[in-house]
């Protein structure tokens, strides 16, 4: 038999109603025998994550505000749930003991990883399912780092024990026996680290809508559903906003070759999209894939004359960035020019250091930082073999009165990375999703 990993967003467990079409889904197919839930969402537009709610409530605590009434709404939240649910259970001992520990100082990982804990008890009761706590399963290292080894084999181990289980998303174990929760939106990698160790034939990824479209849905008008997208492609755009798939989630399951399906909770009927390894064909007449964009970055420009003949500049400049800590996004670079694109957060604090180190370091003629930049990827594997791309996605943009402040192209041709001023993101998107799209 077939065994599928599946996954649950926020917004397909976010009141009783959804978590009725959850069971439907996975009672609909045997194969569905490990379900990872993330925490309740947004009900509705002006609604609050569970997770942003216990964020709250950490934050609260610290400053030693009262929380009796706002932990009474993060409660509500799961007991309306197991009320509509007609549930016989009760989660008043639980909700005591987390409410207990966030106010023992408990960290602040550990109150946010507590939405997806108690929304996957819920879950695993209402479908009569094994609970596996994350916690004794997914492994970090004393650096932070996801420990993917270990993690792979204890939960292999585990799961083979169960025929079905849930498995909250989001977080995991460090070495001292603290929480620790992956970045934002990280029960996708939970999902994915999952299907690895089951060695499942299928990720399915069940959220908001009808699988990847070429771009974002809140700013683009009816961007069209993406069918088939490569690993690659899909991290270029996750990485550069498109926030369907946490970008992060790729590395699981490509490694072991296992696709990913993203589908509708709310229209399961819908294929949604495959996301695979390879792809021999595309769609010849878009040529592109889809466009996604970020803002938020900085780019340092250093200038010195000859800079191109002086051995080593390069590595000063970048050791530099990583005595600061800082990582860098794009480098595009001229004969006397240097330019780092790093995000803009990365240089808080640090801006003074860097811009001396940097001029006295390598001598530089002039160094500024210029903030305000933001990055639009247009991505395809069909860019490679379609010619005159790159002119159509500039002309598109020069003709909507947009200024192109940097441009970059990855050396495999499956991107193409665009800097324009933040206030022109929305005009360029657009300019460019209209010339090969509509
Ligand atoms: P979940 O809570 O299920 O994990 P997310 O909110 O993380 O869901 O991701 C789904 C949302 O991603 C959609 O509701 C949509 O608004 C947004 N989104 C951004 N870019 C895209 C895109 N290219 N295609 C589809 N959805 C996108
Ligand atoms: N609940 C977490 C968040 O809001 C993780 C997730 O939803 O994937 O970021
Ligand atoms: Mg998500």
């Amino acid at each position: 038999m077939q065994t599928k990993v599946v996954k649950f967003g926020g917004s397909s467990l976010a009141d009783a109603q959804h978590f009725r079409q959850v069971a439907d889904i996975i009672k609909a197919d045997p194969a569905r025998r490990f379900v990872v839930p993330s925490a309740p969402g947004k009900r509705h537009k002006n609604d609050t994550k569970v997770t942003d709610m216990l964020y709250h409530c950490y934050e609260m605590i610290r400053n030693h505000e009262n929380i009796d009434a706002f932990y009474e709404e993060i409660a509500e939240r799961y007991n309306s749930i197991i009320r509509e649910l007609g549930m016989n259970f009760d989660m008043s001992g639980e909700l005591a003991y987390v409410k207990n520990a966030m106010l023992h100082a408990s960290g602040r990982d550990y109150a946010a990883s507590r939405g997806e804990y108690l929304n996957g008890i819920i879950l695993a009761k209402y479908l009569g399912f094994d609970f596996v706590d994350a916690e004794n399963v997914i492994f970090f290292r004393d650096n932070g780092s996801f420990d993917e080894e270990r993690t792979n084999e204890v939960l292999a181990d585990e799961l083979r024990r169960h025929k079905n289980a849930v498995i909250p998303g989001f977080y995991g174990c460090m070495p001292n026996g603290t929480i620790k929760t992956f970045s934002r939106g990280g029960s996708d990698i939970t999902g994915a680290i999952v299907a690895r160790a089951v060695e499942a034939d299928l990720y399915e990824n069940w959220t908001d809508v009808s699988g990847f479209m070429m771009g974002d849905p809140r700013l683009l008008d009816n961007p069209p559903p993406i069918d088939t997208i490569t690993y690659q492609e899909l991290r270029e755009l996750s990485y550069m906003g498109a926030t369907v798939l946490h970008d992060e989630s790729i590395f699981p399951v490509r490694y072991a070759g296992i696709p990913i399906n993203i589908r509708n909770t709310n229209a399961p009927a819908d294929k949604g999209t495959m996301i695979v390894s390879s792809a021999e064909t595309y769609d010849t007449k878009r040529v592109i894939t889809g466009l996604a964009g970020k803002k938020g970055f900085s780019v340092i420009n250093i200038e010195k004359d000859r800079m191109n003949a002086e051995i080593g500049f390069g590595r000063r400049v970048l050791e530099i960035l990583e005595d600061n800590g800082v990582s860098f996004e794009h480098l595009p670079s001229g004969i006397d020019t240097m330019s780092i694109v790093v995000a803009t957060s990365a240089l808080e604090g640090r801006r003074e250091r860097i811009l001396q180190s940097i001029t006295r370091q390598v001598k530089a003629d002039h160094v500024e930082i210029l903030d305000g930049l933001c990055l639009i990827a247009v991505v395809g594997r069909g860019m490679v073999k379609a010619r005159g791309t790159a002119a159509r996605i500039f002309d598109a943009i020069y003709n909507a009165g947009v200024n192109i402040r940097m441009i970059d192209q990855g050396s495999s041709e499956l991107n193409i990375i665009i800097g324009v001023n933040e206030e022109d993101y929305e005009k360029a998107l657009v300019a460019i999703f209209n010339e090969f799209v509509k």
